[in-house]
């Protein structure tokens, strides 16, 4: 369905699949919605926090007029706990906003993006929006970030060479990388590339996984730090993220945005959302219970796992390239949706998205079934 219309690197994009929706599967196996499960987008399974529904509910009534272009009120309170000043401070619409602002800002054609294999399926998007090259290094044996040869690959990109993305947890591996790690990569990349941290998953990560980025972000001038409403604060719904770095950075981000890029709503429940710790502690819980839920049961049917740092977990549901498929399809009969990553390089594989206890139970339910209807 290629048109003749349009950029020869637009037209060579292959668009995004997300998660399936509820309503859509519901229609197509003919199911009862409220009986079908998602795990497929590394939602909050606690949903929205109270407390950001009242301040949505609050801030609705103001509707008729634009939001605050420069977002005050939430970058007065991520500034003041991040410990940055208020303009080192992008709003994005879902931090989604803020990788493609990174790229757009310092790559055009004719340049290269840098990042592993097996990352974020957004990386590849914003590169080639751009009409830059995409550099796709290989992973580690346990499918993560090879900060070594990504630096290799940052150094022989020469001059080319504008962006790298990394994410740590990543999606959809899981995989997490050590401080002292991503420290001494920061420390070696030339000043010229701009790196960025994704760190949309970093509220799940245990108390002796967590470090301090926000410190990298002030040491160097080329970082940018972008973290996200959507994962563990619960608002994936209303698109909002934010990106941390020098003003320098951050100024050419602002002249690129959309000037009302984050909507009125999202700003007031981020707000909320941010300063509620108890909802933070409690989705952190939920998460920790329900990995160890899916893994006993994975080790239990041999089924191999990659340990994630995130609220989700890669598993290997067969040998062959159409295992994750097949899987995927009998999960989807029996109402429960997942995430195939064929797209990701990872066909054997399938991504479940941490949920509640009882929707964890629902899904292993389904793949206890299906694979004893397999013997
Ligand atoms: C989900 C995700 C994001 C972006 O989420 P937004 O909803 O746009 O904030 C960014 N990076 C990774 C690795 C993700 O998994």
């Amino acid at each position: 369905m290629t048109s003749k219309l349009g950029l020869k690197h637009i037209q060579a994009i292959a668009p995004y699949v997300g998660g399936r929706p509820i309503s859509e599967v519901a229609r197509e196996y003919g199911l009862d919605e409220s009986k079908i499960v998602k795990l497929a987008s590394n939602e909050n399974p606690l949903g929205m926090p109270k407390s950001a529904q009242e301040a949505m509910l609050k801030a609705a009534s103001d509707l008729g007029r634009y939001p605050d272009s420069n977002g005050f009120e939430l970058k007065k309170v991520l500034s003041e706990r991040l410990g940055v000043p208020a303009d080192w401070i992008t709003l994005g619409n879902g931090s989604n906003d803020i990788l493609e602002l990174a790229a757009r800002a310092v790559a055009q054609s004719g340049d290269e993006i840098i990042f592993s294999r097996h990352a974020f399926a957004v990386y590849p998007l914003a590169t080639q929006a751009v009409g830059a090259k995409a550099i796709e290094v290989a992973p580690t044996d346990m499918f993560g970030h090879d900060l070594p040869a990504i630096l290799a690959a940052v150094k022989a990109s020469g001059d080319k060479a504008k962006l790298v993305f990394v994410a740590n947890p990543n999606n959809p591996t899981g995989s997490y990388l050590k401080p002292d790690d991503i420290e001494a990569f920061l420390s070696a990349v030339p000043s010229h590339v701009v790196v960025v941290l994704d760190e949309a998953y970093n509220e799940y990560l245990a108390p002796e996984q967590r470090y301090d980025a926000v410190a990298w972000v002030k040491r160097f001038p080329n970082m940018i730090l972008s973290r996200s409403f959507s994962k563990a604060y619960g608002l994936a719904g209303l698109r909002i993220g934010y990106g941390v770095a020098q003003p320098a950075l951050t100024d050419l981000l602002n002249r690129i945005r959309q000037p009302f890029n984050v909507n009125s709503l999202a700003q007031a429940a981020a707000i909320a959302a941010f300063q509620d710790d108890a909802f933070l502690q409690q989705g952190y819980e939920v998460n920790h219970a329900g990995y160890l839920q899916l893994t006993t049961v994975f080790d239990d049917l041999g089924l191999p796992y990659l340990p994630s740092a995130g609220n989700f977990v890669l598993v290997k549901v067969g040998g062959d390239d159409d295992a994750g498929a097949r899987m995927n399809l009998a999960l989807l009969k029996r109402g429960i949706i997942v995430r195939p990553v064929g797209n990701y390089g990872l066909p054997q594989w399938l991504r479940i998205s941490i949920g509640l206890a009882q929707e964890n139970a629902a899904f292993i339910n389904a793949l206890r079934d299906i694979l004893s209807t397999q013997k």
